[in-house]
Order: C-alpha cells, then structure tokens, then sequence
C-alpha cells in the first residue's frame, strides 16, 4: 500500500492551536468487547478500528476508562495496571478559528478529509463567550505566577491571540522585555529591541486579560499597571484612554467593564475545529490484534 504524504498543519497561525493527547489502554478496550460483552476478538477488533474519543475525554480530567490523559508518563495503565505496551495516543489539534486564516483552514480540512480513517473531524458548538473563557483557562494552566514573567507571557499571548499570524515567533524572536503603551503607535503595536509599543486599546485589553486572569488567584487582580482593585482598573483604563478606544461610555464602571469583556469577546475567535489523528492507535490496535490472534 502506497503511504499517504503527511499533512502539514503548519499554515494554520501557531496562537490558534492547541495540541492535546490523549492515552488509551487497549487491554482494557478489548476486555470491555471480548470479557464484559463475550464477542469475539475479531468483532472486538471491527468495532475498536472505528472507536474515536469524545471531546470530553480530551478537555477535561473526566476522561474515563479506558482513555486516560498521560501527564505523568504512567508506566502501569490506571485502570487495569496493565504494562504501557497496550497504550496507543491519540493526537487532537484545536483550532480557535478566525476569518484572517479561514481559507488555510478550510484547505486544510480538505485534504484532511481525504484520509477519514485516520483522522476524525468535529465542529463542536460554541459560544464565542465559551471559546474565549476555554483560552483564558488554558492561558491559566500554561502560566506559572510565581513571578511577574506570567504578566508578560499573557500580555503577549494575547497581543498573538489578537492578530493570529505565524510570523509572531520570528518578529518576537529577541523575546519581550517590555509592554510599553504607546500613543503614537501606528496599527497597534510596534516591536523594537526587546519592547513591545501598543495601542491604548490594546494595552487595555492587556490589562483586562491580566486582571481576568488573576482574579481566581489568592492575591487577585494583578496587570502590568500593579495590582488594582475594580475601582482602580476602571479608573487606569479611562486615564489611558481604553474606554475612548473602544467607543465605551466609562460612566458606569460596571456597565463599561461589561462591554470591555463583550469587546474582547467579540473580537476573538467564533469557531472550534478539532482534528483527532488516529495513526498511532490505528496501528497499535492492528499489532495487538495480531499478537491476540496469534495465541
Ligand atoms: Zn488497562
């Protein structure tokens, strides 16, 4: 059999995806058809070939038997203590869609489509509410705030988020030492030497990020301009002229940080694509079988 060219996921912007695996214990998959439903290993085999998780084992740590996420590089499977040769992975890829890429991304679900066996593809319902809360809690679990570097590293995931582009890792290849806001910024920011200059909307949005971010966070409310209560980010935003920015009416600090978060929102990402590649546990689950025919 000819083997198919690989498919490169690499026009898609790099800000706009997110890589999950996910492990799968194929003693405990071919027990649940040949112990529990006394098939045989043939029928185990047909039907295991066109088993694909759900979103839900990927996302959360609600996977259940016998999908499991790796994190600790498990030698032993949780459920059946079964030696790591019975694991296959599944690789999920995660794209936050947006129009400035769309068309790289239908091409490449074309091309993906061609290939139905190996790779699942799923449009999951989202709000873009939902799709924006789901980055803030990966940015979340992706940072570490036991020093300042995660103040950076959010602004930056943001500015990246913003303007979804692969040339983010060669124009920021010096690093960012500095957010610096910037009025005379032309676009919205400008890169020179280790600083990064932005607008007034964008530092807002920034800021907005960071105190979104650390509000769950034991000293909460923490941005680039300090740790700042409600009042105080109400007050840094209209002084940096955030709220004249973005066309808010700032009277009422409640209202106006209401549509701030709507803005950030509105502007992001309004679809989810997932593409679950199913090679590795394609051709695991064809040499298990093999060996299990072979006894
Ligand atoms: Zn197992």
């Amino acid at each position: 059999m000819m083997k198919k060219p690989e498919i490169s996921f690499d026009s898609i912007p790099s800000s706009a995806v997110s890589k999950i695996s996910l492990k799968i214990c194929l003693k405990c998959a071919f027990d649940v058809f040949t112990k529990q439903l006394k098939l045989t290993t043939r029928t185990a085999y047909s039907e295991l070939k066109k088993h694909v998780p759900e979103e839900v084992d990927f996302t959360s740590a609600a996977a259940s038997r016998p999908h499991f996420l790796d994190e600790s590089r498990l030698d032993h499977c949780p459920y059946c203590s079964g030696s790591k040769r019975w694991f296959a992975e599944f690789h999920a890829v995660r794209i936050d869609a947006n129009p400035s890429f769309e068309k790289e991304r239908k091409k490449l679900w074309t091309q993906l489509k061609k290939q139905p066996d190996r790779f699942a593809l799923w449009k999951p319902a989202r709000t873009q509410m939902q799709i924006f809360s789901e980055w803030l809690e990966r940015l979340n679990r992706s940072l570490t705030f036991q020093n300042d570097q995660w103040l950076l590293d959010a602004a930056v995931s943001h500015i990246k988020r913003s303007e979804p582009s692969n040339h983010w890792d060669m124009i920021l290849s010096s690093g960012v030492r500095r957010i610096q806001l910037s009025r005379p910024v032309e676009g919205s920011w400008r890169y020179e030497d280790g600083w990064l200059y932005v607008s007034p909307a964008l530092y807002g949005d920034v800021i907005m990020v960071q105190h979104l971010l650390s509000r769950s966070h034991q000293h909460g409310g923490r941005t680039l301009e300090g740790r700042l209560t409600f009042q105080e980010l109400h007050r840094r935003l209209r002084r940096i002229g955030y709220f004249e920015a973005k066309d808010i009416d700032p009277s009422d600090p409640y209202e106006a940080f209401e549509q701030a978060v709507a803005g950030l929102v509105d502007s992001g990402p309004s679809a989810v694509y997932y593409a679950v590649d199913r090679q590795d546990y394609l051709d695991k689950l064809k040499s298990v079988y093999e060996k299990k025919r072979e006894k």
